[in-house]
């Protein structure tokens, strides 16, 4: 089982230059390589990421674009890896892009990117550093601190160094052994989750999970950077006599305080990311460890963010994050999940008798069904729904570990069980979870792997 373990790195003033630089040079690798490959595209050619990695070893030490000011090849200083990696990130991105155009879905070429825009990272093959505890030995910066030891034990594939706001993160990916990435379910309960604005996350147990408090004041505070920064923007065309669109290449004039707005403005989006990152890896954690079996919409994200008014409560909890958390913790907990069609219509359907309320609007928070009378709070109504689909998928496969395929409509709704009243309530948190929301530590899979 392939897992990632991400470890802030305490990286000196000279790392840290060393880090920027290897990233930078990613970045401008890619777009040479984007590049070529779209000017052979246009004049009928069939470019091939690995025929451009050979090009470009043949003009990387001698082309002028690659030479620095005394005319030496900088790209000597970064290590090759670092180069070398763009080009199979390009070829599986065009991989991925012509599969999604095969399948009739949305899908965007891959496109340049741009300094300070597309995020700062680089890849080390696993053959090019070494762990030792709380450090690690990188190709040409040596020795780097890190803020914690590896916690999974395995066969480490690679790893790649990038950066957040400030900081340098090591994330390295591990192939665990079946036996020591498993967990020991703590329940065997079947759950519908729906997944909201109002609230983050209702249970079909009744159970309604807000998302994280201090995501709230920190979007505000948010707002009040990127004014502050927007600010020093218009203060800096102002000065360079800027009206209007910035021209591709101009530089504005620098300022300490525009870098002081924007370092500020990225250190509190990094920690917005980090709440919603550990809110979603406790929601998920605990869906896994308590279910036997968990369905969950898959919503259509993208149609929503189209919907201005909904799209921050969206963002804010994160769905694709959240399912992703789902596949891979479902696989270590031996949990079901049911991933129900988008066009399942959980909310509008009576969780008593089945009737439909076609005309459910999306303000409405709670309802009568006219068929039966009961009355519906909307998102307890469609966890119910999406608990019986969970009920429905687990008996057809009677219970294999693994995450399953998208269940359409058709396949898992079914007569089903009415009633649902088999299901044993999802219990609130109790002391079994750490802080972290991690899940165990190391030290835990050392005591079992003896
Ligand atoms: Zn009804």
């Amino acid at each position: 089982m392939l897992l990632a373990h991400r470890i802030r790195i305490d990286a000196t003033a000279a790392q840290r230059d060393y880090f920027a630089r290897a990233a930078g040079t990613a970045r401008r690798v890619w777009n040479w390589a984007l590049a070529e490959w779209n000017r052979q595209a246009a004049s009928g050619q069939r470019p091939n990421a690995m025929a451009l990695k050979k090009a470009f070893n043949r003009i990387k030490y001698s082309d002028p674009d690659w030479l620095d000011s005394d005319g030496n090849p900088w790209l000597r200083a970064i290590h090759r890896d670092a180069h070398a990696q763009p080009f199979a990130n390009l070829a599986k991105a065009w991989s991925r892009y012509f599969e999604l155009r095969r399948a009739g879905q949305p899908a965007h070429a891959p496109r340049f990117k741009k300094k300070g825009r597309a995020p700062d990272g680089f890849y080390l093959a696993n053959d090019r550093f070494r762990l030792e505890g709380r450090s690690a030995v990188l190709p040409k910066v040596g020795r780097v601190a890190l803020r914690e030891a590896l916690r999974w034990h395995g066969k480490i594939m690679g790893a790649s160094v990038s950066r957040e706001a400030a900081h340098w993160y090591l994330a390295i990916q591990v192939d665990v052994p079946d036996y020591l990435a498993r967990r020991r379910r703590t329940g065997d309960a079947v759950s519908g989750v729906d997944l909201g604005v109002t609230n983050a996350a209702t249970l079909s147990s009744g159970e309604k999970i807000a998302g994280p408090r201090p995501l709230k004041a920190a979007l505000r505070r948010l707002r009040i950077r990127s004014r502050r920064l927007s600010r020093k923007l218009e203060a800096a065309r102002a000065a360079a006599g800027i009206i209007g669109r910035i021209v591709k290449g101009t530089c504005l004039p620098a300022s300490k305080n525009r870098t002081k707005g924007a370092l500020a403005l990225a250190r509190l989006q990094a920690r917005i990311a980090r709440v919603r990152r550990d809110f979603t890896h406790k929601l998920t954690t605990r869906l896994c460890r308590e279910n036997q079996a968990v369905a969950v919409e898959d919503l259509n994200v993208r149609g929503m963010l189209a919907n201005a008014r909904l799209s921050r409560a969206i963002i804010d909890v994160g769905f694709y994050e959240l399912r992703r958390q789902l596949r891979y913790k479902a696989a270590r907990y031996g949990t079901h999940i049911v991933l129900a069609d988008r066009w399942y219509p959980s909310s509008k359907l009576c969780s008593g008798c089945g009737a439909r309320n076609g005309v459910l609007a999306l303000g409405e928070r709670a309802w009568t069904c006219a068929g039966c009378g009961a009355q519906h709070d909307r998102d307890v109504n469609a966890a119910i729904n999406l608990q019986r689909l969970a009920t429905g998928a687990l008996a057809a496969r009677t219970a294999l570990p693994e995450a399953s395929q998208a269940v359409t409509r058709g396949a898992a709704a079914g007569p089903g069980p009415a009633g649902g009243g088999e299901v044993t309530p999802v219990r609130h948190e109790h002391g079994q979870q750490d802080g972290s929301g991690q899940e165990e530590n190391a030290v835990h899979i050392c005591t079992r792997n003896r």
